[in-house]
């Protein structure tokens, strides 16, 4: 993997981009240029974004090498994935009645099987290479209880260039025992992985505290981790929250203390503002009040509440109340990894409410990495952020194209009227891993070719 570490490591030289480009200003606002230019540094780092009229104007073009790109090509920034399942990959689309008895059946069988060091890293390398290949360039990523397993996953990001947020899994109780370890040396094992990884790599490389659930974690293991993120605050901390009844009925027997799900985490200090919590569906107003003031992040994963049937995340409530909060594929829960079809899925799980294309296009960029608060360093084209973004195609998808190869809805009446919303519009209820041509990780090709 030495090859991808040297190329990844190693000044660049500086390119001028010209196509078309599209970003997320803020939650409200995108921004369009149909001839526009992504300048990137020897660093990686954005030097400008703008038309590219503009850009000659202002005489910011010398010292960069200019790459013209396929006429149809759209950059956008890079996909953030706030939740998603490294060992689920192999099990994805495995049906079953609910989330208590699918983990029992599918997934603690598939998790064990990292016990081998050499399917951890067939698979590593498989999962990591296809988050490239779908535009994901961020995850917050799951993993499993192995030591091993958890090195391999860590080597494997930092080797293909992904930009990540994870940790071991920890889990000491109701659990196949394959899985299980005491709880003082999963803690021991945790803080001995968080010291050698998190911040590699000038900080693309983040790790997190993340036990899997309350159901899995004895009151010693959430006591110890919360001393952890005393210890650690720069550290984050990754974990469910209320995705099911069942799961909440388990929860409330086994913690009869608490007041509900939300107050198990409060009591240990688990919730900080660098708190990623999945799913959320079934929380009070109450509940939701407590996450907003701890400054806790939530991660709304749709394929994944359709496929386990597991309720209707309250996207209104969350934007009205202005929550951090991303969009997660939850593979393998969620059956596929591309983010196109999580927005479409956000869309379609509200349905009795139109939710605008912009707030679906923020939450899969800027907003995903403002939910980490990594909003200053990844998210948009915004000058001095690093330069992780997509060559799209989009008539990389057959189905987007007219006969004859011209393209069709994308291209219609909205792009000459320069509306992000018609530009959205298609690649939100028709995207998929088809369109994305190539991407890159501060300012580095991880995968594809631009075509340029
Ligand atoms: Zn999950």
């Amino acid at each position: 993997m030495s090859e991808f570490l040297n190329r990844l490591d190693a000044p660049i030289s500086p390119r001028a981009y010209r196509g078309r480009v599209l970003h997320a200003l803020n939650a409200e606002e995108s921004c369009y240029w149909q001839d526009g230019g992504l300048l990137v540094d020897s660093e990686g780092r954005i030097a400008a974004c703008n038309d590219w009229a503009a850009l000659e104007k202002s005489n910011r073009l010398g010292g960069f090498e200019v790459v013209s790109l396929p006429p149809n090509a759209l950059m956008v920034p890079g996909f953030v994935d706030l939740h998603v399942h490294l060992p689920q990959m192999e099990v994805a689309g495995c049906q079953e009645a609910n989330l208590l008895s699918w983990l029992e059946r599918h997934i603690f069988s598939a998790e064990a099987r990292f016990a081998d060091a050499a399917h951890a890293q067939a698979v590593s390398r498989w999962f990591f290479g296809e988050l490239l290949k779908n535009g994901t360039t961020t995850a917050a990523v799951f993993l499993t209880s192995h030591n091993d397993a958890t090195r391999i996953a860590f080597e494997t990001a930092l080797a293909l260039g992904n930009r990540v947020v994870m940790g071991q899994n920890l889990m000491d109780v109701n659990a196949p025992d394959a899985l299980l370890k005491p709880a003082p040396q999963m803690l021991a094992e945790t803080e001995a992985h968080c010291e050698q990884w998190h911040g590699r790599d000038r900080g693309r490389i983040q790790y997190a505290w993340m036990p899997r659930f309350a159901i899995t974690s004895s009151e010693a293991l959430l006591a110890g981790i919360g001393q952890l993120r005393q210890k650690y605050p720069d550290v984050y901390l990754h974990t469910h929250l209320s995705e099911q009844l069942g799961e909440i009925e388990a929860v409330r027997a086994q913690f009869p203390w608490a007041t509900d799900y939300t107050d198990v985490y409060q009591r240990f200090g688990l919730l900080a503002p660098k708190t990623i919590l999945a799913h959320g569906i079934h929380l009070s107003d109450d509940e939701l009040g407590r996450i907003h003031v701890a400054e806790s992040a939530l991660a709304h994963c749709p394929c994944s509440n359709f496929f386990l049937k597991s309720g209707r995340f309250r996207l209104l409530d969350v934007l009205a109340r202005r929550l951090r909060f991303g969009l997660g594929s939850d593979v393998g829960a969620g059956p596929e990894l591309s983010m196109f079809k999580v927005m479409k899925d956000a869309q379609f799980m509200q349905a009795d409410a139109l939710v605008s294309l912009q707030s679906l296009f923020y939450a899969a960029t800027l907003g995903g990495a403002r939910a980490l608060l990594q909003e200053d360093r990844i998210g948009n084209f915004e000058p001095g952020k690093e330069a992780d973004f997509l060559v799209l195609d989009p008539l990389g998808k057959s189905c987007m194209a007219l006969p004859g190869g011209e393209a069709g809805s994308l291209d219609a009446q909205s792009v000459a009227q320069n509306d992000p919303e018609g530009i959205l519009s298609p690649l939100v209820y028709m995207g998929d891993e088809r369109l994305v041509r190539a991407t890159y990780v501060r300012g580095r090709n991880v995968y594809g070719n631009s075509g340029a």
